[in-house]
């Protein structure tokens, strides 16, 4: 037996969350099983747990991101005893997730633990820290260096900005990072940011094609109106990497940022990342890419118990930085 945080529900109500004992039956398919060591919250896990969002059916167990040890495996390349990361694919969201002591999945989705990471640190990353860093691969790919100039993150102190925020820091890049809650200006310093604005400051009031440009490289998961304001924002070859909507879907802009200035629009998906490059993205969170903010920040740290609560604060912009959750 073990213990899951379960949704349940139908299409028109949101889902209730309870926690339950389970057995291995009520698992499902899957080549892997894993004993999960922890698991994280990130916003997705609250549109799923709260608001029931992209579940299929029900019962179901959320949770996007998890590691452990394999307990099973009925494919060659996992052995009882081996420590692994399952972030994306339908983990947590079509496919029962990782709030759950037990969780089995299809060896495809899975990664083996780098050297360098423990499985705490791990979840400290998850889904939002892999995003974060599959957005610096991907900007840097694209021409940037620390003396091109200044980076902004959006979202800064939310889990895929704070920890952009962190490893831009320690790659040498001077950071302005960007937060509605400017009572967390000394955490945002001192995860790396050269400078602390109001994101009101970043949002578009007034439609302008092209700005004075600021900025040679953002990091957005907020999206929406910051989106648009960036955009007519950076400088000649400057490039945006596109993560996230906590600040809305739409977007409006014009041509003259990419005509003019030859920017780019990059976008950045954790879910169907392909293996090669996640393999290497999570390789590069283990080494250069690796955030000071593992061994340093404080970490917030919950049970299954307090899992619905975190969820529902998470949909309402209050969570700061990463919260990880801990099984068994
Ligand atoms: P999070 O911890 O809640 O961070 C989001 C941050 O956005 C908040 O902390 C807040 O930062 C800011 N924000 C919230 N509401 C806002 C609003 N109305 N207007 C402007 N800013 C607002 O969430 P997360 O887990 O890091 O995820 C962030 C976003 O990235 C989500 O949309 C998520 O779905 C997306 N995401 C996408 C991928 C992918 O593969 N593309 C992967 C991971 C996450 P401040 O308080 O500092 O302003």
């Amino acid at each position: 037996n073990f213990r899951a945080l379960v949704a349940d529900g139908n299409e028109t109500e949101k889902p209730k969350l309870a926690i339950r004992n389970l057995t291995a039956a009520d698992l499902p398919e899957g080549e892997v099983t894993v004993q999960v060591a922890y698991s994280s919250v990130n916003y997705k896990d609250g549109l799923v747990g709260i608001l029931g969002r992209m579940v299929q059916s029900y019962p179901h167990i959320p949770g996007i991101d998890l590691s452990g040890t394999v307990t099973e495996s009925s494919d060659p390349r996992y052995k009882p005893g081996d420590q692994v990361i399952v972030t994306s694919y339908g983990l947590g969201v079509t496919h029962d997730g990782g709030y759950s002591e037990l969780a089995r999945v299809p060896a495809s989705w899975v990664v083996p633990l780098p050297e360098g990471l423990t499985l705490r640190e791990a979840m400290i990353l998850g889904t939002a820290g892999f995003t974060a860093a599959l957005s610096v691969q991907r900007l840097e790919d694209n021409g940037l260096a620390p003396e091109k100039g200044p980076v902004v993150v959006a979202g800064a102190s939310g889990g895929v900005g704070s920890v952009a925020v962190n490893i831009l820091a320690k790659r040498g890049y001077e950071v302005t990072a960007s937060t509605g809650r400017m009572n967390e200006e000394a955490y945002l310093k001192e995860l790396g940011a050269a400078r602390v604005i109001h994101r009101d400051e970043l949002t578009e009031t007034e439609r302008k094609p092209i700005r004075r440009p600021l900025w040679a490289a953002a990091v957005d998961p907020v999206g929406g109106k910051t989106l648009s304001y960036l955009l007519s924002t950076l400088q000649y070859g400057g490039s945006v990497a596109t993560s996230g909507l906590t600040g809305g879907i739409e977007v409006e802009t014009s041509v003259y940022p990419f005509i003019l200035r030859g920017v780019n629009w990059l976008g950045i998906d954790s879910v169907e990342c392909p293996m090669e490059l996640r393999r290497k993205v999570w390789e590069r969170l283990s080494t250069d890419l690796k955030p000071t903010m593992l061994s340093t920040a404080i970490v917030n740290e919950i049970s299954l118990e307090q899992l619905p609560g975190e969820l529902a604060r998470i949909l309402q912009g209050q969570v700061r930085g990463r919260t990880i959750v801990k099984l068994g």
